[in-house]
């Protein structure tokens, strides 16, 4: 059998005793030509394989470059060096591919997260992205248990989708029509998509929603957990053009349910993390500190990232209305002050990202759940409130990031939901199944979608969302 080896996590959590162990990994340095730091991908601290002097030919060792993969068996011994508890004596070394260190791309040494972006085929071998990957990792096995633990079907909705009426971006088109002027053509000249694979217009999805609605209201509880496509030109650090996204819908919920779940949702994903993956992100907490040592004083967190993510643990989460967020903002000294890029025009704006983050990172310090927003500024199928002028939506802002969820209670009344429907020339036929739900045993329910990666960025501390994705597509960047 070729891979019966231990993980260096597993090896460096036991006691060295003289047991015989094969490991596998990457070389990370090799020293005086007598000690290889070994990392295998399972934790960021190396094995300190030792090579006795004179016992290997020289042929093996000028190949134990940076990056080459070896496997090594050998016994396991306390260390008679500093920084490490154990040593592996090596008895047997093999080179498992050779790596030639003058064109390796990354060197021991601190490489700037832009530099690594262009190697982001190789950057799985940092540390950084090793402790971001693994977190990434938790999260995604965490968001599964949770949902499990609570008794929720895990929905596939479909990537390829018809329906353009959800609004809730910008769509990459899905066809198979040649693109050098052939396509077919209707009378008036437009593309004939009738001609096409699906015979209509097809798209990449910009959220699984509207069918999460129609498993709700079948299983009662369900979740999405998918990846999610934005045509949209912002090249932020907070937005991907393809990013993975969680949206539960769940029937008999109203709002308040809604924000409850989402909150205990959010912790409880941080909580695994934080007692899986200590390590990982005590890593990432002294990489943050030191990246924001670079900043002025006043652009630097207040906390750290371990004390950020245990506040948000042991704090309810802010909630206030649209309309007292408004007040709040509007009587600020910062807008007094005209700090603001966009000015706080009154009730019925959209807030901006930079009015969220002042909500959150200024005022209240700490997570808040915005909700009852004008309608004009939400999506169509919130639910309308008794005021007439609101809807049941909700907003999830995160210090640091902004929004981080969005969500409402969805109008489960077929005459409000077809007659909103019209006044904003959504096609009430094209969506004729969404509202067989409201036909057929309509129930009031709720959901909401949590932005994989901002929630990755949020437990990392990643400041670009281009680092938590193992390989971003943005506006003019797809490469590997
Ligand atoms: P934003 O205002 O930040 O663009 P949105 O209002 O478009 O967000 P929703 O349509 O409510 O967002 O999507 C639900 C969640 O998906 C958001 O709360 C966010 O976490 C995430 N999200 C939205 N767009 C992107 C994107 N382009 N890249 C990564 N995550 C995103
Ligand atoms: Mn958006």
């Amino acid at each position: 059998m070729f891979n019966k080896r231990i993980r260096i996590k597993t090896l460096l959590a036991t006691e060295p005793a003289g047991q015989e162990v094969t490991v596998m990994g990457w070389v990370r340095t090799f020293r005086n030509n007598q000690f290889i730091a070994l990392n295998d991908g399972s934790t960021n601290n190396n094995l300190q394989v030792v090579v006795a002097l004179g016992t290997f030919p020289d042929e093996l060792l000028k190949r134990i470059t940076t990056s080459a993969s070896l496997k090594v068996t050998g016994t396991v011994v306390p260390s008679l060096g500093k920084g490490q508890k154990m040593d592996l004596n090596a008895a047997t070394i093999e080179v498992l591919g050779d790596s030639d260190a003058e064109l390796y791309p990354l060197q021991p040494k601190k490489h700037s997260l832009e530099f690594l972006r262009e190697k982001a085929h190789l950057r799985f071998r940092t540390n950084t992205f090793g402790s971001v990957f693994r977190v990434r990792h938790a999260l995604a096995f965490a968001i599964h248990q949770f949902f499990n633990e609570k008794g929720f079907v895990y929905m596939h909705t479909p990537i390829i989708t018809a329906s353009d009426a959800e609004g809730a971006g910008e769509m990459f088109r899905v066809t198979t029509l040649p693109l050098d002027g052939t396509a077919p053509k209707n009378e008036e000249g437009t593309i004939n998509f009738k001609e096409d694979f699906f015979g209509r217009s097809t798209n990449l999805t910009v959220s699984g929603q509207l069918e999460g609605e129609l498993g709700a209201t079948a299983f009662g509880d369900i979740y999405t957990f998918g990846p999610t496509f934005r045509a949209e030109n912002s090249n932020t650090t907070r937005h991907l053009a393809e990013f993975w996204m969680i949206e539960p819908e769940m029937a008999f919920y109203d709002l308040e349910d809604n924000m409850n779940l989402a909150e205990e949702f959010i912790k409880y994903i941080i909580r695994y993390a934080m007692e899986h993956n200590r390590e990982d992100l005590e890593f990432l907490a002294t990489r943050l500190a030191e990246e924001e040592k670079q900043l002025p004083q006043d652009k630097r967190s207040e906390m750290g990232l371990i004390e950020k993510l245990e506040f948000v643990l042991n704090n309810d989460f802010e909630r206030l209305t649209y309309t007292d967020a408004i007040d709040i903002l509007r009587e600020s000294n910062h807008n007094k002050k005209k700090k603001f890029q966009y000015g706080i025009t009154g009730w019925g704006m959209d807030l901006q990202s930079e009015h969220e983050r002042y909500l959150v990172e200024k005022h209240f310090k700490k997570p808040v759940i915005l909700y009852n927003y004008p309608a004009a500024i939400k999506a169509f199928y919130m639910r309308q409130n008794e005021d007439g002028k609101t809807v049941a939506a909700m907003d999830i802002l995160a210090p640091g990031i902004g929004e981080i969820v969005g969500g409402s209670q969805r109008e489960e009344r077929q005459d409000k939901l077809e007659s909103r429907m019209k006044e904003i020339g959504i096609s009430v036929d094209e969506l004729w199944w969404y509202l067989d739900t409201r036909r057929f045993g309509t129930v009031p329910h709720a959901g909401f979608g949590l932005g994989f990666e901002r929630m990755v960025q949020f437990v990392t501390g990643m400041t670009n969302i281009r680092d938590v994705i193992a390989f971003p597509r943005t506006p003019g960047s797809a490469e590997f």
